[in-house]
This record gives structure tokens, C-alpha cells and sequence, in this order.
């Protein structure tokens, strides 16, 4: 029963293209969980005392593909933003233009919302993403409370030195628009500009593993080739580390509205962009 405001979803679905347009922050055959643990080392046949210590050496843990690399995935709009209009609409500077805090984000036909829909996503990856070494961080603790602003999501992806970033969406556009869509910085004589690059490889990876394990089409509606660069997300234009967005596709779409309300869609989604960004850094 919440009621969102009318005002707040209009503005995620007609800037859109969404959601992408108002917030900060932002892909395969999945790599199973991490290799099994242990392999305790072949001994030499010829050293039968060497042989012996190896035997009763520790088992070493097999080290996972993301070891050393650190992600931070932003679950997009909290849930809990639609409570406090005023917080979220204040204006905050993206350096390319003054725009609000956040937004309330979109929904489905049947009221399962954007956030909802994020903060899932981001939680199955943060497993698969530490089940294969990675350092992951998120941009907020729970899906009830308001905020952080996209200035702040930014912030915090810089402040860990990510190696990648990734906000999480689901757009709001036509009902007879669909498919998904990655969105990348563009040069804005800002901090951005030095991941510009590193950010389009992190985006046209995710694309490929997006493509490759969910089977959505890329955008009806915007992008080409589902890529499309912007430089008025504040989320982008502040990051000083690669940065994408990913609109895994229009919630108010009934296909794609139905596919996202299924817990085994999400996983595929947190699985292929868990092997977007895997296959981005180990490159
Ligand atoms: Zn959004």
C-alpha cells in the first residue's frame, strides 16, 4: 500500500530511460562457486621424508579468479526513499547539471519496484562475486531507509579504490519498449574522464555476459547494441573508478516485469553480471 508518488515514478520513467537518468549509481555461463578448496600437493615418489611432510601438510585453499579485486555494486534506489520526498529531491551537483538526491525509482505493473528488484540482484552477487574472491562492498545496508544520495554512491566507490563499479536498475519506459541496456561515462573535463575508457571495456563486457546468460535482447528503445554513454548521472560523473549502469530491462513490460519477479531470473541476472565483471577484470 505504499503510495508512491506519482510524480517521483513519472520522473523515473520519463527521464529515463529512466532511472538511470536520476540516480547514481548504475552480465554468461557462470563460473560455479569457487574450486573446490583444497588440493593437497603431489609428493615426489623419489623423497619418501619429503613425501611424508607434504601428507600432513595444510591443505592451501585454492585461491579464487577475483583474489585481490575489489567491486562495489550499487542496489540502485532504496526502498524506503518514497517516504521522504524531501530528502531525496534535494538538488545535488553532478557537475554537468543540478538534479535531485535520488528518485523512488520504478515498478512492475503489479507493484514489485525497482528497489526491490535491485537489492536482490546485488545481494546474489555479492555472494557469487566473494564466492570467487572478490572484495564487495554495497552502496547502502538495507532496501527500508532513504539514500544515500549519488553523490555519496560515488563517493563510495572511489573511497574503496574499486576496481569496478556497477549500479543496478531497472527501467521505467514504455510498456512496448524492452531489452536491456548498459550506460557508461562519457569525458566531461571532470574526474570521470580518466575511467571514461576502462569504463566502456567494463560495459561492453557486462553487455556481453548480460546478453550471453539472461538471453534479454538488447534495448528497443535506446543504446545501440544496448551501449549508450551519458553525461548526466551523477553516479558516472563523479566516479574516479570504472563505472557502469545497467538497466536489466523495462519493469513496466510485462514479459520483462514477469521474468524479473521470478527468483530464478534473478540469479541468471546476478550470475551474468557477476561474469560480466569477471570477465572485465581479469582482461
Ligand atoms: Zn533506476
Amino acid at each position: 500500500m505504499r503510495a508512491l508518488p506519482a510524480s517521483l515514478l513519472a520522473a523515473c520513467g520519463l527521464i529515463a530511460t529512466a532511472c538511470g537518468g536520476t540516480d547514481s549509481g548504475g552480465a554468461a555461463a557462470g563460473q560455479a562457486a569457487r574450486a573446490a578448496a583444497t588440493t593437497p600437493a603431489a609428493a615426489p615418489a623419489s623423497a619418501p621424508t619429503q613425501a611424508k611432510s607434504q601428507a600432513h601438510a595444510k591443505p592451501q585453499a585454492v585461491a579464487g579468479p577475483l583474489e585481490g579485486k575489489t567491486i562495489v555494486i550499487d542496489p540502485g534506489h532504496n526502498g524506503g526513499n518514497y517516504r521522504n520526498p524531501t530528502a531525496i529531491n534535494r538538488k545535488v551537483n553532478v557537475l554537468t547539471k543540478w538534479k535531485p538526491c535520488d528518485t523512488t525509482g520504478t515498478e512492475t505493473a503489479s507493484h514489485y519496484t525497482e528497489a526491490a528488484f535491485s537489492w536482490d540482484v546485488a545481494n546474489r552477487m555479492v555472494k557469487i562475486l566473494k564466492a570467487r574472491g572478490a572484495k564487495v562492498k554495497l552502496t547502502r545496508t538495507d532496501n527500508n531507509s532513504v539514500g544515500p544520495c549519488i553523490t555519496q554512491r560515488a563517493a563510495i566507490g572511489n573511497k574503496a579504490k574499486a576496481d569496478a563499479a556497477i549500479s543496478v536498475h531497472g527501467d521505467g519506459a514504455p510498456a512496448a519498449d524492452h531489452g536491456f541496456h548498459v550506460i557508461m561515462p562519457k569525458k566531461i573535463n571532470g574526474p570521470v574522464d580518466p575511467v571514461v575508457a576502462d569504463s566502456s571495456r567494463l560495459g561492453v563486457a557486462v553487455r556481453d555476459a548480460f546478453k550471453k546468460g539472461t538471453g534479454l535482447p538488447y534495448s528497443t528503445y535506446i543504446g545501440s547494441k544496448a551501449l549508450d554513454y551519458r553525461n548526466d548521472l551523477g553516479g558516472l560523473n563523479l566516479s574516479t573508478v570504472p563505472k557502469i549502469f545497467i538497466e536489466c530491462g523495462n519493469m513496466r513490460n510485462a514479459g520483462e516485469a514477469a521474468k524479473f519477479q521470478d527468483p530464478a531470473f534473478r540469479q541468471r541476472i546476478a550470475v551474468a553480471l557477476a561474469d560480466g565483471l569477471q570477465h572485465y577484470l581479469k582482461a
